[in-house]
């Protein structure tokens, strides 16, 4: 992909994920490859690989690189999967689940961060995404079904679209909360039934959408 930085992944890598048990070689190794300063609103900034979320413009922030690989990680992604992501941006976890899964379709609502996100990820390049701008609780319908599902902004709940759009079995992971602080909680499907499991705390910008928080409270 590229050398640039190469070193300060590596110390990223074992220091803030493998130090704290994210165990997933595919999940380390794509962490290790994706160049984070490159989806940075700057490129050159010094804290590009530090164990924070980044802002990214528009009022958003690119998450902290342990939250990237958590939440990749309870995924369980083998490489076969048709995975849809809910807030493309950065485009920096679109990014990571691309090497981890056979194609990834992501939606973000804000115009501007998908058609930046979508140029970085055409400069890697990835060439298994697809990224389109509208409100992501409605999912995507013409897509579905996903073996994963993945929500990277707070959600008072799963938008019922998503759980008709997740295959069987399949697997969905998103922070669920307030506008404060999230759980972030996975539903697997396994012949019809889902089993929902809560992880830790979290905190995300807000999903804004029918499904997700009112525009302005
Ligand atoms: N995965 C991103 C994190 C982005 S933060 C990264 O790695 O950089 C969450 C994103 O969700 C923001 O860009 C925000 O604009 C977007 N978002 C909020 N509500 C949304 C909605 N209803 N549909 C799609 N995207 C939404």
């Amino acid at each position: 992909m590229t050398d640039e930085r190469r070193h300060e992944r590596s110390g990223m890598v074992e220091t803030q994920l493998r130090a704290r048990g994210v165990a997933d070689e595919r999940v380390l190794a794509a962490m290790a490859e994706v160049p984070r300063h490159w989806f940075l609103d700057d490129p050159s900034s010094a804290d590009a690989y530090a164990d924070r979320p980044l802002p990214i413009g528009e009022r958003q922030t690119i998450s902290q690189p342990y939250m990237v690989a958590s939440m990749t990680e309870l995924l369980g992604l083998t490489g076969a999967e048709r995975v849809l992501e809910i807030g493309t941006g950065s485009g920096y976890q679109t990014a990571i689940l691309s090497r981890l899964a056979a194609e990834v379709f992501t939606v973000e609502r804000i115009a501007t961060l998908s058609g930046r996100a979508r140029a970085v990820l055409a400069r890697l390049p990835a060439t298994n995404v697809r990224l389109r701008v509208g409100d992501g609780t409605a999912g995507w319908p013409e897509e579905a079904p996903f073996d994963a599902v993945l929500v990277t902004a707070a959600t008072p709940g799963v938008p019922p679209a998503l759980l008709d759009q997740l295959a069987d079995p399949g697997v969905l992971v998103a922070p669920v909360g307030d506008r404060i602080v999230q759980d972030l909680v996975r539903i697997r499907r396994e012949r019809g039934r889902d089993r929902r499991e809560t992880f830790f705390r979290c905190v995300f910008v807000p999903l804004v959408g029918a499904d997700g928080f009112p525009e302005d409270s």
